[in-house]
């Protein structure tokens, strides 16, 4: 029972449109009270009723280490008594971006207070030093809500975008080109007809916007290597998966591997250990550009600030090989367990990582490559399954288009309580109504 957190969702709508600050969490793709949530403690969340849930959302990716990571609270606690912000330089800022260059392929980095701050400057920084207007993004690949990158594909491939929402200019959404993702002979196209104009190509590092929709192999390198014959900028946005996939990201088990860099790589989520706090970074002269160094404007009141950056700086050091090895195996073990009960209850479905990260596309859904495949999922009976879940403690993501996530701090402990709660799950998954029974 929630009761407390219906009457809060109605406090809520009343001055809050739809009653939420970000729309997933309101429940919209799975119907049901969003529950609010009144404390976290390693993997688990605790709402306003008292009830107790498994965290399989970790905060959307930040919450690499669990909630209230002791020693994160403790770095926290001394950065607060030192004041909030101060608008200065300061230490702590320096050896968190220290720690992100030692991490990753960037050789400079700017700090900023949310991912779309930072995919949106990556774009003015590629506009700037290229000259040029056009971006490349692939439909389903979410950057936060930046205009240009709010668009979807006109009628026609490698045509100039369309407004994905109202309040999106038409002449904003026109600069941006929308592709399938992993489709070569898409972005060849594109770049055949409009390479002398495209400043930059955005991609997720490996989406997880969409469900989780790996890069076939190779994907990346083959776009790196298109920006630069066209002399257009690649840049890797690892909000997501940036120090939570591997210390080093998506790139330290791609790119590193392969052999290529990124020109440009954006960071948020783990990096900021639960604050605001977010980056971009990369190849040291396009990073020149930026004022007050060179001519190319981005500025922000609480960029670095002393508290997230503690945070970030806290988090970041305790996430060592160990810490890696435990959330990969956690990922392994819940994702495993999870899809062998839908089999064994007859539900089809498709399993897909990335590493630690990992969703479920329910239905007869062949294997997902880009945002149209994943539409084919059935996503009334991810909603069962999702309530099912909820009711027996364990929070998952509440939207079929999702990344699940865990943390080292989910012990044996917060797994088999997730374990515990799947065939009762993957019978309701079982026994809704697919899509295709009301056709
Ligand atoms: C979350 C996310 C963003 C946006 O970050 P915010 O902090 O929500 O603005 C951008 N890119 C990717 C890949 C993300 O997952």
């Amino acid at each position: 029972m929630h009761p407390e957190s219906e009457q809060w969702f109605e406090r809520a709508r009343a001055v809050t449109p739809g009653g939420v600050n970000s729309p997933v969490r309101a429940f919209a793709a799975v119907g049901g009270t969003p529950r609010f949530m009144a404390s976290g403690q390693g993997a688990w969340l605790t709402d306003v009723d008292g009830n107790s849930y498994v965290d399989l959302v970790c905060s959307w990716g930040p919450m690499l280490l669990g909630h209230a990571h002791p020693e994160v609270l403790a770095s926290v606690g001394a950065a607060i008594a030192r004041g909030t912000s101060y608008g200065t330089p300061t230490t702590t800022e320096v050896e968190l971006a220290e720690e992100i260059v030692a991490r990753t392929p960037v050789e400079q980095v700017r700090l900023v207070s949310s991912g779309t701050e930072a995919t949106m400057s990556a774009i003015r920084l590629a506009r700037g030093f290229t000259g040029r207007d056009v971006v490349v993004k692939f439909s389903g690949c979410y950057h936060g809500h930046v205009d240009s990158l709010l668009a979807s594909a006109g009628s026609g491939l490698a045509t100039l975008g369309v407004s994905a929402t109202p309040g999106v200019p038409a002449s904003s959404a026109a600069q941006t080109i929308v592709l399938p993702f992993n489709d070569r002979a898409a972005v060849e196209a594109a770049f055949a007809e409009h390479g002398a104009s495209i400043a930059c190509l955005i991609t997720e590092a490996s989406p997880g916007n969409m469900g989780v929709v790996p890069p076939l192999p190779g994907f990346n390198a083959f776009l790196a290597e298109i920006c630069s014959r066209y002399g257009a900028l690649f840049v890797s946005d690892e909000v997501m998966t940036g120090f939570r996939v591997s210390r080093s990201g998506q790139w330290g088990t791609d790119g590193a591997v392969e052999g290529w860099v990124p020109d440009l790589s954006t960071f948020g989520k783990v990096m900021g250990g639960g604050f605001p706090a977010a980056a971009f970074g990369g190849r040291a002269d396009v990073m020149a550009m930026l004022s007050p160094q060179g001519p190319v404007y981005q500025a922000g009141t609480l960029s670095g600030n002393p508290v997230a950056t503690a945070a970030g700086l806290a988090t970041l050091r305790l996430a060592t090989e160990d810490v890696y090895a435990r959330v990969d195996h956690v990922a392994a073990t819940i994702s495993q367990a999870a899809s062998e009960a839908l089999s064994a209850a007859g539900v089809p479905h498709r399993l897909q990582s990335n590493g630690n990260m990992f969703s479920i596309f329910f239905g007869e859904v062949a294997p997902v490559v880009d945002y149209a495949t994943a539409q084919t999922q059935d996503t009334d009976v991810f909603t069962a399954f999702f309530h099912a879940m909820l009711d027996a403690g364990v929070y998952l993501p509440p939207s079929a288009y999702e990344s699940w996530f865990v943390s080292s701090a989910h012990d044996d402990r917060a797994v088999q309580h997730v374990l515990d709660a799947l065939p009762a799950a993957a019978a309701a998954a079982a026994a809704a109504p697919s899509r295709k029974d009301t056709r």
